[in-house]
This record gives C-alpha cells, structure tokens and sequence, in this order.
C-alpha cells in the first residue's frame, strides 16, 4: 500500500510524469478531447475490450489519457491506493453509494449534510430500498445502536457544511472496526495538505474537486479515493468481484468496470486538464486562503455585532482539539458566522463590495452566502432545524485577496447594519 511520500504536495504533484511520453515532447499534459480511440488489428480491439495484455484507452467515458492524468497526480497528493474521477463531487458520492448498496441494506450517518448529499440519502435510495440511518455522530451511542447487521457503511464530513462541526473520527473508528463497518468521509472541506484520510482509519474518501481542486472555480468534478484499507470479502454488493487479482480492491473493480460505465458521469478531459493545473497550485492557495480565514474569523470574533464565529480553530469552538489533532494547520477555509437576524444578514450581503454572493466553496473570490434561504431554501423548517442550518448564519468562504481588504469589506458592510 502506498504512503504519500515525504516530499510536499506541491513537489509530488508537480514532479508526477504523464504516465506515456508526449509525441511532442509537451511538458504539460495534453488534451484527449476525443471519445474513442483506434486499434491496430481485430485481435488488439478485442483484447482491450476483455482487458487482456496492457490496459489501452478505448473509449472516453470508460477511461481517457488527460482524465488518467489528474487520477495520478490525486494519487500522489494522497496517498490513495486507487481514484476514479468523476463529472462533480455529487457524481462521487452517487457513483460510491450505487457501488457498494442494495435493497435490505442501509446507511449510518448524520444528519448534518451537504443538502444535495442529505436528500440523496433521504430520498433517492430509499426509492432503491436503501434505508438511511440519520444520527448525531457527536454521540456514540447513537452510531452503535443504528448499526446491524445490514449496515454496509458509515458516512460523514469530515468538517460539516455548514454547521462546521468536525467529526471525531478518533472516536469513532475504533466502533466501526468492530463492527466491520467500512468508512466513507466526504472530505471536500479540507485538502490533502490539510488532512490526511489513511492516517485516521478513512477507507473510502469522496471530493468535490470543483471546490479547492479546481483552482479557481474552473469547473466541476468528483473523485473517489480507495485506501484499500478495507476487506470487502463479506459485502453483499461486492461478493462476486472478489478476485484472487491483488491489483484492485473489489469496491475498485466493480466501481470502474461496472458502476461508473454504466452510470456514465464521467469527466470530460477539458475539466480534467483545468484541474491538473488546479492541482499544480491547490497547496500554494490553500496556505494563503486558510491562513485569511483564521484572520478572518479572529477578526469577527472582536467584533461586536457578530454573536458567534464557527471556525474550529478559535479558542472558543469545541472541536478545537479534536481540530487540531486531525488537521494539519488552519482548518480549511470556509467559516460561518452568526448575526441577530435574517434580515441582518441580507443588509451585510448587500452592503459588500468586494466579497462576491455566490453558492460555491474556495473560488479565488471571497464568497458569501445565507444558507437557510438559499441552498437550504426549499426545504421546510422543520428538516432545516434537523439539519442544524439556522437562519441568523452567513458562511464565507475566504479567497485570495488580502486578509487586510476582506475584514475591511465586512467591518464597512457590519457597520452599516
Ligand atoms: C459542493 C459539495 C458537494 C457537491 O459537489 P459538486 O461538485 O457541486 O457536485 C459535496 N459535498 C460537499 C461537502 C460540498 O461542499
């Protein structure tokens, strides 16, 4: 099994070679903007199709040479043993649970979601017969109770969007090995410079690569993250592609020859080029972002219109320990902070003049958003209060500009409230 080497991410990304020479000579990674690629003979067509002799790209949405690219640099960065890419971070969490799920079965994990993630689970598998166990992971006893004998995994963020609270993954793995239970975290909130999953028991982590990957909100994309930490040899789903092959895992297998094809999001290689470069950069823009957001959340802290700043690594928060025992540095870049009202937090947007108001997570630019009307917006109060989104909290996601000029942007907007 692979570690991330001890080289920093930035010298393991930007050292990683394309897996084949360029023609040319090309020093970066060219675009295959093509669907299908051609055979030499009948015999060779044929073998690729039935993956004799060396792996061949036959055909975009099963695999493509610019896509393979970004998967070896999100290896490198990680440390995990197998990726799959895919169209957008909720492909990656559609693609992983339609991988390993059948009916009877069911899902543990907290009701503090990504919205897209929760009505996933609450409505779309349980149309497949896939029960999902909502419970606060803050609480052990909860997890232990809702798992059986029929759960085929546990989830959750690994810093909640937008409670911000972080999950004690110290806790809560020693159960789940006990009880075989295989788990999966969301870790879009913080990158691999920041978190390290495989030291922490993650056996599966899923991304949204539009977020820090990116690079500056250039596009959309997912990725699945297979350790191969866990034996999958007693999972229903995965029964049959339990190989005597030690190359693939058979949630691997089965995801890539089966599940992804079949579901078809993959990426396309114009995303995946904009995303190797995203990925040259990630460390050097997550070091500047994460650190404006630290100075950010102190700076609303002393501010006394503002009646609480949620960011894990303030003194006042109570996931600092658990904060600093899982995350290398600042704690990513997205805080949330409390005002009196909504009505107070839709005059803040409104005086801004840097900051932009938009929905997504680590662009280059500030973003602010109020949850509760927006992302949550069309669900009823009751799920938004089960949810944990209240609606007196704007989230801000810290980008690029000086630290200096966002807190001057939000101190002129707070005080015209
Ligand atoms: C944005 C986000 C997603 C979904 O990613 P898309 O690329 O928009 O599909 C999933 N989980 C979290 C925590 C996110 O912030």
């Amino acid at each position: 099994m692979k570690e991330a080497s001890k080289k920093q991410l930035s010298t393991r990304v930007i050292a990683k070679p394309f897996a084949a020479p360029d023609a040319h000579g090309a020093i970066g990674v060219p675009i295959y903007r093509n669907a299908a690629f051609e055979f030499d003979s009948s015999q060779s067509i044929s073998d690729a199709f039935q993956n004799i002799g060396p792996q061949k790209h036959i055909y975009t949405r099963i695999s493509n040479p610019t896509v393979r690219h970004l998967e070896d640099l999100i290896q490198a960065a990680s440390g995990a043993t197998h990726v799959q890419v895919m169209a957008s971070g909720m492909a990656a969490i559609s693609n992983t649970f339609f991988n390993i799920a059948c009916s009877g079965t069911n899902i543990v994990t907290s009701s503090h979601l990504f919205g897209n993630t929760y009505s996933f689970f609450s409505q779309v598998l349980t149309n497949f017969g896939v029960e999902t166990r909502f419970v606060n992971t803050n609480h052990l006893h909860e997890i232990e109770n809702a798992i059986d004998e029929n759960t085929i995994a546990f989830f959750c963020e690994i810093i909640t969007n937008p409670q911000m609270e972080v999950t004690n993954l110290i806790d809560i793995k020693p159960l789940l090995l006990k009880k075989h239970v295989p788990l999966i975290v969301d870790t879009t909130l913080i990158p691999w410079c920041g978190f390290q999953a495989k030291r922490f028991g993650v056996d599966i982590e899923v991304v949204s690569t539009t977020k820090y990957v990116s690079g500056g909100a250039t596009s959309l994309g997912g990725a699945i993250l297979d350790y191969a930490t866990f034996d999958w040899s007693e999972h229903k789903a995965l029964q049959s592609f339990c190989s005597d092959s030690l190359h693939v895992t058979p949630f691997t297998l089965r995801l890539k020859q089966e599940i992804a094809r079949n579901l078809g999001a993959c990426l396309s290689p114009d995303n995946a080029y904009m995303q190797t470069l995203g990925m040259e950069t990630l460390e050097t823009r997550y070091q500047k972002m994460s650190e404006s957001a630290y100075k950010v959340a102190t700076y609303l802290e002393k501010n006394p219109r503002v009646r609480q700043v949620n960011y894990s690594q303030l003194d006042s928060s109570s996931y600092k320990k658990i904060s600093d025992t899982l995350f290398v540095g600042h704690p990513g870049a997205m805080l949330t902070f409390e005002l009196e009202n909504e009505k107070q937090c839709f005059e803040l947007m409104n005086h801004l003049q840097i900051i932009r108001r938009a929905t997504n997570l680590f662009d280059n630019k500030t973003l602010i958003i109020h949850p509760y009307s927006t992302i949550y917006g069309t669900f009823d109060n009751k799920t938004k209060t089960k949810m944990g989104v209240l609606s007196n909290v704007l989230r801000l996601s810290v980008g690029l500009e000086s630290a200096e000029d966002i807190i001057s942007d939000l101190e002129q907007a707070i005080s015209r409230i």
